[in-house]
C-alpha cells in the first residue's frame, strides 16, 4: 500500500471555487507521487467568523452546543467541494465530516479535545485507492454530539490523523513558512528552514498566527514531524521536528508579538499566604487564562505588595468584576487596568546554553526608548510587556539585534 500523508489545506487556500481546483490539482501531485493523501480542509475563508456573527446576531450567549452544530457547516462545505473537483479530475475520492471519521472528543463544546480517532475506517479506504478528505476543526462526543476544537482546529485534525496513521503531515496555507518576524512589521523577515516543536509552540503561543498551538503541541508529544509551506508554491517551507534533529541550535529563532493583552495591578495587597491563591482562584473560577504574573518584594514592617498579571481582552469586563469584589475581602488598596500594553517575545532553543541573551534584549528595547513594565522568561523565551504603541519599534529593534 502506498504511504499515506496528511496534507491540510486552510481557510484562506479554499477561499473560492478557482482556489478548491487548484488544491485538487495539489492533492493529485501527492497522488501521482505515489502517496495516498488524507486532506484536511478549514471552512472557506472568513465563514467561521461569519457563521459566529451570525449566531451573535440572534443571541448574546449563544448556546455552546448549538453553536458547534452551526461552526461545523463550514468546513463540511469545503470537503465536498474539493471531493466534487477531484472527482471531475478523475480521481476516486470519498469526503467525511469529523464524526463520521470517528474523530471522538470530550464534551468541552466549541474547544473539545481529541480522545480517539478510528484507525480502521481510515485504513479500510486507504487500502481501496481513495483520496480521503476530511473536515478539519471538528469531532463528537462518545454520545454522537457534534464539537468543535477550537479557533484554528483544523491543524489539529490534521496532526492527529498523521498521529493515527503514523506518517508525516503538510500544513499548507498562505504563507510560505514560519518567519524569523511578522513580515508585516519587519520586511526583512526571514523564511526559517527548520527548527523544533517547542521553538514553534513557544511561538504560537506568543502570538505567531501560523498555526495553532494546541496542534503543535499535539505533533511534539505525538513526534508527529510536518512542514508548514504555501498552497501556491512549490517552494520549500518550514520544517518542524524534534530538537535533537537540529543542526544548530539558535540562540534566537524569532521574535513574536501579541497586542492581545491587558496588564492588570492589584495593588497594596497585605503580604500573608494565600493571597495570591484567593486572587487566582477567583479568576480561574471563570476560566480565565492569566499569562504573565509578577510580584513585587515588600519591605518589612508594614509589608503589602503589588500583584500584576496580563490577561486577554475579551476578559477585561469579568476580571473587573472578579477584582472588585477581592479587592474588598482581602483590603488590598485598590486595582488598575491598562489596556494599551503588547508582548514581544523572543524564542530559541540555544538559550538553554547561552547567558547574556536577555541582556542583549532589553538594551535593544533601551536603545529605542522602550520601557518595560513586565518581563517573563523559560528556558528557550524572554518576554516584556510593553506600551502598545510601542511595538513595531521593538520587533524592528530585536530583530535587528538578533539578526533576524
Ligand atoms: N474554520 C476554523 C476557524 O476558522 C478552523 C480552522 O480554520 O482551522 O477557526
Ligand atoms: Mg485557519
Amino acid at each position: 500500500m502506498p504511504e499515506p500523508i496528511v496534507l491540510k489545506f486552510g481557510g484562506s487556500s479554499v477561499a473560492d471555487a478557482q482556489k478548491i481546483k487548484h488544491v485538487a490539482k495539489r492533492v493529485i501531485e501527492f497522488k501521482k507521487r505515489k502517496f495516498n493523501p488524507v486532506v484536511v480542509v478549514s471552512a472557506p475563508g472568513g465563514t467561521t467568523d461569519e457563521l459566529i456573527k451570525e449566531a451573535h446576531a440572534i443571541s448574546k450567549r449563544p448556546h455552546k452546543r448549538e453553536l458547534d452544530m452551526l461552526l461545523s457547516t463550514g468546513e463540511q462545505k469545503t470537503i465536498a467541494l474539493l471531493s466534487l473537483a477531484l472527482w471531475d479530475m478523475g480521481h476516486k475520492v470519498i469526503s467525511f465530516t469529523g464524526h463520521q471519521i470517528g474523530i471522538i472528543t470530550d464534551e468541552n463544546f466549541t474547544s473539545a479535545r481529541i480522545k480517539s480517532i478510528d484507525r480502521k475506517k481510515l485504513k479500510n479506504y486507504l487500502r481501496q485507492n481513495y483520496i480521503i478528505v476530511v473536515a478539519g476543526f471538528q469531532g463528537k462526543t462518545p454520545a454522537g454530539e457534534i464539537t468543535t476544537l477550537g479557533r484554528g482546529g483544523s491543524d489539529l485534525t490534521a496532526i492527529a490523523l498523521a498521529a493515527t496513521l503514523n506518517t508525516e503531515c503538510k500544513i499548507f496555507t498562505d504563507v510560505r513558512g514560519v518567519f524569523t518576524a511578522n513580515p508585516k512589521i519587519y520586511k526583512n523577515a526571514k523564511k526559517i528552514d527548520i527548527m523544533s516543536f517547542d521553538e514553534l509552540l513557544e511561538m504560537a503561543s506568543l502570538g505567531a498566527s501560523v498555526m495553532q498551538a494546541r496542534a503543535v503541541e499535539l505533533a511534539r508529544n505525538q513526534g508527529v514531524k510536518f512542514e508548514v509551506a504555501s498552497t501556491f508554491s512549490r517552494e520549500k517551507g518550514t520544517i518542524v521536528c524534534e530538537e535533537g534533529k537540529l543542526l544548530e541550535k539558535l540562540v534566537v529563532r524569532g521574535v513574536t508579538e501579541d497586542c492581545d493583552q491587558v496588564k492588570v495591578s492589584v495593588i497594596g495587597v497585605p503580604d500573608r499566604p494565600g493571597i495570591a491563591a484567593e486572587i487566582f482562584e477567583a479568576i480561574a473560577k471563570k476560566d480565565i487564562s492569566v499569562d504573565m504574573i509578577i510580584q513585587s518584594a515588600a519591605k518589612p514592617p508594614n509589608a503589602v505588595n503589588d500583584i500584576s498579571f496580563t490577561v486577554k481582552k475579551k476578559d477585561i469586563e469579568d476580571v473587573k468584576q472578579i477584582l472588585k469584589k477581592i479587592v474588598k475581602k482581602l483590603k488590598a488598596k485598590e486595582f488598575s487596568i491598562k489596556e494599551n500594553v503588547a508582548k514581544v517575545s523572543i524564542v530559541g532553543s540555544g538559550m538553554k546554553t547561552h547567558s547574556g541573551v536577555a541582556s542583549r534584549m532589553f538594551r535593544a528595547l533601551a536603545k529605542s526608548k522602550i520601557n518595560i513594565e513586565m518581563i517573563s522568561t523559560s528556558e528557550i523565551k524572554i518576554s516584556c510587556v510593553i506600551d502598545e504603541k510601542d511595538v513595531k519599534k521593538a520587533v524592528k529593534a530585536i530583530a535587528k539585534e538578533f539578526k533576524l
